[in-house]
């Protein structure tokens, strides 16, 4: 087995959130009067950590004060949080296999226990980390605490913080393109991988274990 353990980033990695996410984005802008973003511009300017995103689009506004607006209009929104296509079949073939899970998320954590209930994923991870604005900041005591060999560890996100939070943890980067970051802005970040999907993932996976079997 290449990897050992898989810690997976949630909003874009995982599930499909940008519907409500851009709307309630823009609910906060409208508070204060600024302009809105369409999907293509929200995913060219929106980044981690998100306090840094809002401190260039919504200056001098306490986060916790533009949180407050984000989670009405979040929970507002009646478009569906959905599973990506692939993750639920990659996360019973981690269990099959017993590779250890974890998520790691800037999302607030009463939102994604909501959501990791509504889909019913939660008996898949080992452990949960949410409401964490910088990643960077947690990566290494999640590998202390649950002995995390990091040459065994590979971490999947959809942005460039994340692809820096796994090069901060010394574990392999895993940069997907279903969530929030186009190609051009993830490969400048130089993943240690840059796939399409978990299927593109597994595949590459599947035919560098029957090369080292073989
Ligand atoms: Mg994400």
């Amino acid at each position: 087995m290449i990897f050992k353990n898989y810690i997976f980033d949630w909003s874009g990695t995982l599930v499909d959130d940008m519907g409500p996410t851009l709307e309630a984005t823009n609910a906060v802008f409208q508070c204060y009067g600024k302009p809105t973003m369409n999907r293509e511009e929200f995913r060219t300017h929106f980044r981690l950590p998100y306090s840094e995103f809002y401190a260039e689009y919504v200056p001098n506004v306490a986060l916790c004060e533009l949180e407050q607006h984000f989670r009405e209009a979040f929970a507002a929104s009646i478009v569906p949080v959905t599973i990506l296509p692939h993750a639920h079949e990659k996360l019973v073939w981690c269990q099959s296999q017993g590779i250890r899970c974890f998520i790691l998320t800037s999302m607030d954590s009463a939102t994604f226990e909501a959501q990791l209930d509504d889909l019913d994923l939660r008996h898949f991870f080992e452990a949960t980390y949410s409401g964490v604005i910088d990643k960077r900041q947690l990566i290494g005591s999640i590998l202390t605490t649950h002995n995390l060999n990091p040459q065994e560890t590979a971490y999947f996100g959809d942005m460039v913080h994340d692809i820096e939070t796994a090069k901060h943890g010394a574990v392999c980067s895993v940069a997907l393109l279903t969530g929030y970051t186009k190609m051009p802005e993830l490969l400048e970040a130089k993943p240690d991988w840059l796939v399409a999907d978990y299927a593109e993932f597994f595949q590459i996976i599947a035919s560098q274990e029957n090369k080292i079997s073989v």
